[in-house]
Order: structure tokens, then C-alpha cells, then sequence
């Protein structure tokens, strides 16, 4: 089939690469001209584990090709995922004005019948509206195109997007009628007959929510195992174990159990924040989801507590914080919770450094009065404490000697449970982590 992406981000270009790894003919569209003069030159925006030898690949086999034109991306297609960003407003809700405007420029550029598919992460109702300004623009100019939105949510992680979007764990299609759906799930069929996944074939609305639902759940996971984890400090226990304990259960599982300091990244803060606006917004109060909200903002205070009761003021002090970026394997900074505490130390009057293996310049534009690090035994050196953000491969391969030598007082607050606290202890830091006993002073 001819198809085009519209956003060539981190959903986008891995997109792009797969539908072209299946067959397809894939023209990747971004309104960001530098994005795209990147791509053509052989590069990637952004780093994400095998996305270069996917795009490659596509585009060796003439398969995948790139244009800032909607025109040209929009000539003769017949199914074009909308990947554009959909980022938070203050008031909670989500920014719909890009997927909207590709709707507007849709009706107008389809030179044939479409599948407009919505694979940016957008609120329940939001194909309706779409249909509706999609039939209201073809109305303004003459436009007759049989043109039909559909959704697909995506459900990739970044560090693991190549993997997820090639062997998905389903795919969620829906359509407002059966037909726009069942051309969706032929663009997926040469992955289906190979990998045989589960589709998931429903209403436009409930497609939209599956999404929603999935990410407020595994919100909802982090921010309850985090609560276990602060009452296992009170209390003695160790939240590793009672982890292992409680996902052994079948009903429970062990994934996205692991304590820490919070969730970040560009969906689950703006998904949560998106669906209980959009529970308020027809009148019901989605009370579990503002505590998972409230429960992530408490973690990163969490750290600020245990440098305070370790440090007394933190003005004047040097902090390191390992890991920038909100999860390994990505450069992404999006509500990171490494560039949080980065801000709320530098207003306490701390010097912070910053180590991270590939986010480093983002930093640096982001946070210029950060010292930023790609040498994690240099940014240890004569820091007065230390912070584990990021479990990156680097991080967890320092041995307790290297932090006590290079520290310059021997703290270290592990907000990802990555070192073993006995350990620690023996080679003399004052080691803290989240939900794992800690000796009596
Ligand atoms: P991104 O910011 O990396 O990419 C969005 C791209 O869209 C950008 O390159 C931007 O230039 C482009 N764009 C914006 N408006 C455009 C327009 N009118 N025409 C053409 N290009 C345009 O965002 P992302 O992380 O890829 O996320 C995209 C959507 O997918 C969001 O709704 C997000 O919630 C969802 N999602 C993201 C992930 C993830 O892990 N990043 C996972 C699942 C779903």
C-alpha cells in the first residue's frame, strides 16, 4: 500500500520503518525541515537502539523516503498515520491543534480515498471531531474523497521502539466503519502472518481509550509499588521483595513494580494529567489517578528530603545526578525526573552536575548552568553526594569503591534501587535507596 507518516518523532520514524520493513510504500512527512534534511542525509533526529538500520534499510530498499510537503506525502495514499506530537496544556488537557490541523490539510490535499489514522495518543471523542472538521474543510473546497479516520494507538517505549513496533503485544484498530478498519489491518497483516499477534477491532471511541486506560495502569502500578516503597521505609521492610512477593501472582505480574523515583517521559505524566481532565470534563472525579499524580511528585521530593537530612543546607553543596534522561537507552528529556531535581536543587543554591551518556547535549541547551558529564567517574569527583536518576549500563557499573574514592563526602541516594545496600555500607558511603531497610544511625 502507499502510505505516509505525518511526524517523523519517536512514534513516527519507527513507524515508518516498520510499515516499509512490511512492504509498503512509506513517504515520512515532518513540518520540521531540519528533521527531515537529517533523515535525508542519512542521520536520525534522535537516538532510539536500531532505528538507524530500520530507517536505513527502508530506504535502501527504496521503500521510505522523506518530504517537509503534506502535498506530496498526501499524493495518492491511502492510509496516512497522523504521528504528531499531542502535548499537555496547562490545564491538564491535551494540545489537539497539531492532529487537528493535519485533518484540516488532509481534506483538502487527498488526491484519493484515505484512511486518516490516528496514532498520536488523543482523548476519547477526538476521531468524531476529527471526521467532523475533516467533512467540514472538504465542504469549504469542493472536496468529495471518500476519506475515513481511524485510530491505532501506539504502545512503544523508547529504548525498546524497533522491538515493540515489530513484535507488538497487540494492535488496537478502530473505525468508525468496518471498512476503514479492515484497511488498517492489511497495512498490519505481513507482520501478522509472521509474528501473530492479537488485534484488538473496536469503535473509534473505545480504540481511543484503550490507550488512555493502558497508560493511567501502568501509571498506576509505579505510583502504588512507590507508596509500598515509602511505607517499607517506616516500617523496615524491603519493597524489592515485597515486589517479587506480590508479582509472582499471575493476576499481578512483575512488571512495573520496581520502586523509584517516579515516572517521566513524554506519555505517562501528560496521559495521566490528559484522562483525569478528561474524566472532569464530563463530571467524574478519577480520584485513583490524581493520588498516582501526586504519589510522583512526592518521589522526587522524597530525594530532596534525604539530601537535606544528609547534607543539613544544600546551598553551596555539589550534587551529582546520574542520568538525565528520563529512562536508559533514550535521549529524551521530557519530564525527566533527573531534570526536575535538577531545578529544584539549583533554586536551593546547589551546584549540580549532571552525568548522561547520549542526553548530554540536550542538557546543556536546556540547563546551562549544569556541568555536564559523559565521564561518569568525572562527575563523581569530590561531589558532596551523589544521585542515582538513570539506571544507564554506566551507572550500574560502578563498584561502591568508585563512589567512595570519588565522592567527596560519601553520600549517594540510589532513586532506582541499583546497588546492593550492604555493599554500600561496607565500603563506608552513607548509601540510602527507596523502600529498602536502612541500618539505625
Ligand atoms: P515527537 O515530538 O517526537 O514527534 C512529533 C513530530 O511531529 C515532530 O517531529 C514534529 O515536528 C511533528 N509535527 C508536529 N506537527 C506537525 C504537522 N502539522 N505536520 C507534520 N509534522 C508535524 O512526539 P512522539 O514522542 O513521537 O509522540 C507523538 C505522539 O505519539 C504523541 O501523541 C505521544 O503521546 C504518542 N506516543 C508517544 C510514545 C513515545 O514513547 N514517545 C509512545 C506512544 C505514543
Amino acid at each position: 500500500m502507499r502510505t505516509a507518516v505525518i511526524g517523523t518523532g519517536h512514534v513516527g520514524l519507527v513507524t515508518a520503518g516498520g510499515l516499509a520493513r512490511w512492504g509498503h510504500t512509506v513517504i515520512g512527512m515532518d513540518d520540521d525541515a531540519s528533521k527531515i534534511a537529517k533523515l535525508e542525509a542519512g542521520g536520525l533526529p534522535f537516538f532510539e537502539p536500531g532505528l538507524n538500520d530500520l530507517v536505513n534499510e527502508g530506504v535502501e530498499a527504496g521503500r521510505l523516503t522523506f518530504t517537509t510537503d503534506l502535498e506530496v506525502a498526501l499524493k495518492d495514499c491511502d492510509v496516512a498515520f497522523v504521528c504528531v506530537g499531542t502535548p499537555g496544556l496547562p490545564g491538564g488537557g491535551p494540545n489537539l491543534a497539531y492532529v487537528e490541523r493535519v485533518g484540516v490539510e488532509a481534506a483538502r490535499l487527498a488526491t484519493g480515498d484515505l484512511v486518516l489514522v490516528e496514532k498520536s495518543t488523543v482523548p476519547a471523542n477526538t476521531g468524531v471531531r476529527l471526521a467532523q472538521v475533516i467533512a467540514r474543510e472538504q465542504a469549504r473546497h469542493g472536496k468529495t474523497h471518500n476519506i475515513q479516520v481511524a485510530s491505532n494507538p501506539e504502545f512503544l517505549k523508547e529504548g525498546t521502539a524497533v522491538q515493540d513496533t515489530l513484535f507488538p503485544d497487540r494492535v488496537v484498530i478502530g473505525s468508525a466503519v468496518p471498512e476503514a478498519g479492515e484497511t488498517l489491518r492489511a497495512v498490519y497483516e505481513p507482520m501478522l502472518k509472521e509474528h501473530g499477534c492479537p488485534v484488538v477491532m473496536a469503535d473509534l471511541q473505545t480504540a481511543e481509550l484503550i490507550k488512555h486506560a493502558s497508560n493511567a495502569f501502568l501509571a498506576t502500578k509505579i505510583s502504588f509499588i512507590n507508596q509500598v516503597a515509602l511505607i517499607c521505609d517506616e516500617v523496615g521492610a524491603d519493597v524489592t521483595t515485597v515486589a517479587q512477593g506480590m508479582g509472582l501472582d499471575e493476576r499481578i505480574g512483575q512488571q512495573f513494580l520496581r520502586a523509584g523515583i517516579g515516572y517521566g517521559g513524554s506519555c505517562f505524566p501528560k496521559d495521566v494529567n490528559a484522562f483525569i481532565h478528561l474524566a472532569q470534563s464530563i463530571g467524574e472525579d478519577f480520584h485513583i489517578l490524581e493520588a498516582v499524580r501526586d504519589v510522583n511528585v512526592r518521589m522526587r521530593e522524597v530525594v530532596i528530603e534525604r539530601l537535606r537530612q544528609e547534607l543539613w543546607h544544600l546551598e553551596g553543596k555539589t550534587v551529582t545526578l546520574l542520568g538525565a534522561a528520563f529512562k536508559p537507552g533514550t535521549d529524551d528529556l521530557r519530564e525527566a525526573p533527573a531534570m526536575h531535581l535538577a531545578k529544584t536543587l539549583m533554586a536551593a543554591g546547589v551546584k549540580v552536575r549532571i552525568f548522561d551518556p547520549v542526553a548530554i547535549d540536550h542538557v546543556k541547551n536546556q540547563l546551562p548552568d549544569v556541568e555536564c558529564f559523559t565521564d561518569v567517574h568525572a562527575s563523581l569527583r569530590d561531589a558532596d553526594a551523589a544521585v542515582v536518576c538513570t539506571e544507564w549500563d554506566e551507572v550500574k557499573a560502578l563498584t561502591p569503591a568508585d563512589f567512595a574514592e570519588g565522592l567527596g563526602y560519601p553520600i549517594v541516594v540510589d532513586g532506582r534501587n541499583v546497588f546492593d545496600p550492604e555493599a554500600m555500607r561496607a565500603a563506608g558511603l552513607r548509601y540510602t535507596s527507596i523502600g529498602r531497610p536502612k541500618p539505625k544511625d
